[in-house]
């Protein structure tokens, strides 16, 4: 049972509008809002007065026209796709043009539907990834004509450092981002991804993009998360067994009890998108109960000692990601980041949404 607190989320929001002050605050609601769905994410952000939100595919952003209404500003991150743009121009999506290819294409279908189409210029200010290179801002600022029929309404880049305050590729990106705005039209600016938010004012410009910390994630690692956990997990006990000492357990037979103990097995696996090397625990009543032999496809097998005889039964729920275990915690014992292990989250769980 995956428990999705919107009261949470929007909670989040106020907390980073708070930070930024005159800034406005975008909700980055790309991948299903981070695998928590972007319909109620949305909706619940949009309560909250967003009017600005960011998908990565055209695709995504006419799902979330569809429930918002015409007049949010949907930007499309990875850029429209070629074929797709008459159909993204049609519901009013932004596109975030990438390179000179993704603004001709946009260029072109303004010009084949006669009217001005809204565009974001993103800037490659050092991570490498997506946005136009120095040389492309060049060609850009000398020749006014290739923003025909084009409305630009953001001028923005990408942080490749931000989760880490004192790395020296911030200030050098800002400074970057700074000298290749100056080169093209006056719009509004942004910069600022959740961890973006806490390197300062400096970093806030115009209009700040959160995903990760909307969500629950630490955007300050190493610090206390400031904002609030959006995610609950359980996992309902199947079965339960006492076995004697020097029993293999699960595949592989891994592990091998070492004397008598009681083992529940619990309805969850990796299809579920727990990563098999996320050899954490589950809690019940407070009380760690941690995993034995390896992680299925379908079912965990945990270690119930540590509870009093008859405290857990078939069917009750035990918790995987709550208060006593962050989605962050779950990420470190996969190895991974807490946006992966939202984003993997299966489509299997029974969803409550709370609080929208
Ligand atoms: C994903 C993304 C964001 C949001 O990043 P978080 O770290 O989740 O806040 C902002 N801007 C761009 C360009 C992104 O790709």
């Amino acid at each position: 049972m995956l428990h999705i607190d919107l009261g949470a989320v929007r909670e989040n929001y106020r907390r980073l509008k708070e930070r930024l002050g005159a800034t406005r605050c975008a909700g980055v609601v790309k991948a299903d809002a981070y695998g928590l769905g972007a319909v109620q994410v949305a909706k619940a952000l949009a309560r909250e007065g967003c009017d600005t939100f960011f998908v990565a595919h055209a695709g995504e952003g006419l799902a979330l026209r569809a429930v918002l209404g015409r007049e949010p500003a949907i930007y499309v991150l990875n850029g429209t796709a070629p074929g797709a743009e008459a159909e993204a121009a049609a519901a009013g999506l932004t596109t975030v043009a990438n390179s000179l290819e993704q603004l001709a294409a946009w260029r072109a279908a303004a010009r084949k539907l006669d009217r001005k189409l809204p565009a974001a210029l993103q800037v490659d200010s050092g991570m490498s990834r997506l946005g136009m290179m120095p040389s492309e801002v060049e060609t850009l600022a000398a020749d006014a004509g290739l923003l025909d029929g084009l409305d630009v309404k953001l001028v923005m880049s990408h942080l490749a450092c931000a989760d880490e305050p004192e790395h020296p590729a911030n200030a050098l990106q800002k400074k970057n981002f700074d000298r290749l705005r100056a080169m093209l039209p006056a719009a509004p600016v942004s910069l600022a991804n959740s961890s973006g938010i806490f390197l300062g004012t400096d970093y806030h410009y115009d209009l700040a993009r959160p995903g990760a910390a909307l969500y629950g994630i630490n955007p300050t690692p190493g610090h206390a998360n400031p904002m609030r956990e959006v995610v609950r997990l359980e996992a309902k006990v199947i079965q339960i067994r006492t076995l004697e000492g020097d029993i293999g357990v699960g595949y592989g037979h891994t592990y091998r009890t070492a004397g008598p103990l009681r083992a529940a097995t619990i309805s969850l696996g990796y299809a579920d998108g727990w990563h098999r090397r996320a050899a954490a625990g589950a809690y019940f009543n407070g009380v760690r109960l941690p995993f034995i032999g390896r992680v299925s496809m379908d079912s965990i097998i945990i270690d119930i000692s540590a509870l009093p005889e008859e405290a857990l039964k078939a069917g009750d729920l035990v918790e995987l990601i709550g208060s006593h275990q962050a989605v962050d915690d779950v990420a470190g014992h996969a190895g991974t980041i807490g946006y992966e292990v939202l984003t993997g989250l299966g489509h299997r769980f029974h969803r409550i949404y709370e609080g929208g």
